[in-house]
Formats: C-alpha cells, sequence, structure tokens
C-alpha cells in the first residue's frame, strides 16, 4: 500500500453525514483533521477500556481482558480462538488470514497481565487510566508494561483493514497471561502448544522499553536468569570466641569477591565500554544464617545469601561457572553453591538465542525501513537487561524482536506513576501500522535485486 509506506497514512473515517459538518463548526479544523482527531480520540478511548480492567497479580482479570479483546476481534472481523493451558490463565489468539498461506506468518506478541500497584503512592488511581489535561499524560499501570503495545496492534490492524490493505502472510496476534510471573503457563505453553508448529511463525514482536530521547529502542535478545544460592558451613562457637573457619568470615568473604566482580561490571557500564544488557549483573537479594534462629551469643554453623544473576546471551558460560565453583563458593572454605533458575543462554540449536539485527537478516531490514518510513527513529539494537517472554521464542529458533514505540518517555514499568503520553501512543499506532504492512507484504519492498532475496529467505 503506498499511503501505509509513506510514513504516516490517514484513511478517511467514515463519519455520519450529519456529524461531519457539526464536527466542522466546533473545530474550524479541515474535515481531515476533524476526522483524524476523532478517529485518534477513539483509540485512545478504547486504550483506555482496556487499562481500566484490573489485571493485576495475584488476581488478574483475565475473563475481563478476554471478553473486551474478543469484542475488538469482532469489530476488526478477526478469527479468534481462547487457549486456556492452564484453567483460569486465558490466551487469546486472533488470526488475519494472509492470501498467501503457504509463507511464513508474522506473530504479534503481548501479555494481558500487569504487576501490581500501590494505589496510595500514585497520584492518580492506577486503574482508572485517567488522562491529566495539562499534559496529555494517560496514567495507569499497564501504559507501558505492555497494555499499550497489544492495544497499539489491535488499532494498526484496524487502519490497515480500513484502508483496503490485505495481507499477503497471516498475521497472528496473541495476547497472553502470566508474563509477569514468569510466563511459562502463557508463552511457555503456547510455544509448546502441538498447533504452535503448524502457525508456522516467521517472525515475532514483543516488548522493549521506552527511552527518553527521541530514538526507539529495539532489543534482539536478552540476559538469561541465574538465581543462584551460596552457602557456607563452619565451626559454631561462642558469640565472645575469635576463630578462624566460621560460616559467616566463609560466607562474607565470598560476598566481598563477588562485589568487586559486581562493581568492575558495573564500571563497564558507567563507563559507556557496555551496555546494560552486555554485562553480567550480580545482585544481594538475601542473607541469612542459623538455623534456629539469631542468636546474640552465637556464631552460626550455617549461613547463605541468595544472588539474582543475569547473564547475556554472549558469554562464555563455562568460564563463568568455573569463577562460581572457584571463586565465589570454593569447597576450599566449606561452600557449596546451588541454582534455583538457570536459564541457558543457548535455542534448542544450541545457537545463542540472538535474532540477528543487522543486513543478514530480512525481517530486520523491513523492521528497520517500515519504522524510518513512518518518520521513527530506531536506536542501536540491544540485549534486553531483564526478561520478557521473547525468549520463549528465541528459544524455538524464531527471531523475535522487543520492541515498544515509547520515544520521549521516562521508563516506568514496574514504578509509581507509570505513564504514556497520548500523542505518542498514537504516534505509536501509525509505526505499527508500517511494520505489520512491510511484514505481511511478502519482502516485496526495496529494490528488484534485494526483493528476490527477501522473498526466498523469509
Ligand atoms: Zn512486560
Amino acid at each position: 500500500m503506498e499511503g501505509v509506506r509513506g510514513g504516516r497514512h490517514r484513511h478517511s473515517f467514515p463519519l455520519p453525514s450529519l456529524l461531519l459538518p457539526l464536527l466542522l463548526l466546533l473545530s474550524s479544523a479541515t474535515p481531515a483533521a476533524a476526522a483524524y482527531a476523532a478517529e485518534d480520540a477513539a483509540a485512545i478511548s478504547r486504550f483506555r477500556q482496556y487499562l481500566q480492567i484490573n489485571t493485576s497479580h495475584p488476581n488478574p482479570d483475565y475473563a475481563g481482558t478476554t471478553a473486551f479483546i474478543l469484542s475488538l476481534a469482532r469489530e476488526l472481523a478477526l478469527d479468534s480462538e481462547v487457549l486456556e493451558f492452564v484453567p483460569g490463565k486465558p490466551l487469546v489468539l486472533l488470526k488475519w488470514p494472509g492470501r498467501d498461506p503457504s509463507l511464513p506468518s508474522v506473530l504479534l506478541n503481548s501479555h494481558t497481565d500487569v504487576v501490581p500497584a500501590e494505589p496510595l503512592k500514585w497520584a492518580h488511581p492506577p486503574f482508572s487510566a485517567e488522562v491529566e489535561p495539562e499534559t496529555g499524560r494517560i496514567y495507569a499501570r499497564g501504559s507501558q508494561d505492555m497494555k499499550y503495545v497489544g492495544a497499539q496492534y489491535l488499532e494498526a490492524v484496524r487502519r490497515l483493514r480500513a484502508a483496503g490493505f490485505v495481507p499477503e502472510r497471516t498475521v497472528y496476534l496473541s495476547f497472553v497471561p502470566d508474563e509477569e510471573i514468569g510466563g511459562r503457563d502463557g508463552v511457555g505453553a503456547f510455544v509448546a502448544w502441538e498447533r504452535f508448529r503448524a502457525m508456522r511463525v516467521g517472525v515475532v514482536l514483543d516488548e522493549g522499553l521506552a527511552s527518553s530521547d527521541g530514538e526507539y529502542r529495539v532489543f534482539h535478545g536478552e540476559r538469561s536468569v541465574w538465581w543462584m544460592v551460596v552457602r557456607a558451613c563452619g565451626v559454631s562457637g561462642h558469640g565472645a570466641k575469635l576463630y578462624d573457619n566460621s560460616a559467616m568470615e566463609n560466607l562474607m568473604k565470598s560476598v566481598e569477591v563477588i562485589r568487586r566482580f559486581r562493581a568492575a561490571q558495573f564500571d563497564l557500564v558507567k563507563n559507556g565500554v557496555k551496555a546494560e544488557g552486555e554485562v553480567i549483573s550480580v545482585n544481594m537479594v538475601y542473607l541469612k544464617a542459623g538455623t534456629t534462629g539469631f542468636v546474640m551469643n552465637l556464631q552460626p554453623s550455617e549461613a547463605e545469601a541468595g544472588f539474582d544473576v543475569r547473564v547475556p546471551p554472549n558469554i562464555d558460560t563455562e568460564a563463568l561457572e568455573r569463577r562460581i565453583a572457584e571463586e565465589w563458593a570454593p569447597s576450599s572454605r566449606n561452600m557449596t553453591f546451588e541454582f534455583k533458575e538457570k536459564d541457558s543462554i543457548h535455542d534448542m540449536f544450541g545457537k545463542p538465542a540472538v535474532t540477528s539485527a543487522d543486513s543478514s537478516n530480512p525481517w530486520w531490514t523491513l523492521l528497520e525501513g517500515a519504522i524510518k518510513r513512518a518518520n521513527g527513529k530506531l536506536s542501536k539494537p540491544e540485549i534486553f537487561p531483564a526478561s520478557t517472554d521473547c525468549h520463549f521464542f528465541r528459544k524455538q529458533g524464531l527471531p523475535a524482536f522487543g520492541f515498544s514505540p515509547m520515544a520521549n518517555t521516562p521508563i516506568l514499568l514496574h514504578d509509581h506513576n507509570e505513564f504514556l503520553n497520548k500523542a505518542e501512543y498514537v504516534k505509536g499506532v501509525g509505526i505499527y501500522e508500517s511494520i505489520i504492512a512491510a511484514f505481511a507484504s511478502n519482502g516485496n519492498h526495496g529494490s528488484q535485486s534485494t526483493s528476490k532475496g527477501i522473498k526466498d529467505e523469509l
């Protein structure tokens, strides 16, 4: 579609004939501008309705989001299916069938759950989705993470459909539960589903992060979670006695070694040598000692500390494990370690779970071009510092990009007063409109010489 490729495409809005003159009188704007304003207002109203459904853990209103998404799917004439891999945790799968079902499909993923909010620490109630009139900010839990993206996918499809666009490839939209509590019953179950293979997914889009400047961030890999407990044993003794090899002494030596490693990694970020997602982060999350509680005049025989370790996809994991065994929890100091959670950095084919973000990957070329055509700017691809559902897709060997078009916005996910500006929301719809059109168009972009290559490889 020419209009779609040429930046922010707007189609005529089917306003009833009596309403349009009235709007014109009220706004003194051009007919097209008035129609756009009404269309954007309707899109924002739908976004706010989605935000007002309280899907915070531990009791997310998944029935509410399912009904809401299904009603929008009906309006947009999309095929829909509700998959319940675990009772009470619905995954809503929408399908916009492509003209050529033999082509790999496009999957637009978003999670419907949000983290809890502390209403007393918010300036506006977290599930009211109030719009601040002076700034245009929409305040709500989920406004950034990530109902915003799910709602935008649907708005982009609405615009494309209204403009008469018909996808060559099938486009799927998945609205998944439980990302905020690990995703196993959501995307984890989805990728293991026997029909997932039959969907023949060629590329996945999922969440990214806001950026405080004018460029959109994009993520092509993420750090893996290694949750580690380090334990020390030693001789117990009177609290007044000085002696070697107590459990506390042994543990504290390790804590100091780990702290120095952490500081060195952090320095690389502080000095701009590496991005946050490219270093190993280690944070101590708990300390525990004694077997019968704390006794002030007793040195305990056991002590342990928990660490949240995040590992980038391109590191030598064997070297890190050696370091843990030899320096962080050496048996020579009566120490052991155990992983409570340890995700592989590799996909199911044994390759690092990273999606190529250069011209070797035609999906990347399409993504970059589509964002540019919609007047968006993309910053250098990054490794996501934490975890998202994307890792389930990359583990399947699928190319997946984490991308949330929120520029000029502070990162407030999981924070108080999470908000998104109305104008940024509407702009993002145009970005997705361009991306979906490019992804779903069978690679007929660019010059003749490259389009053949894209078509063959996709
Ligand atoms: Zn999220």
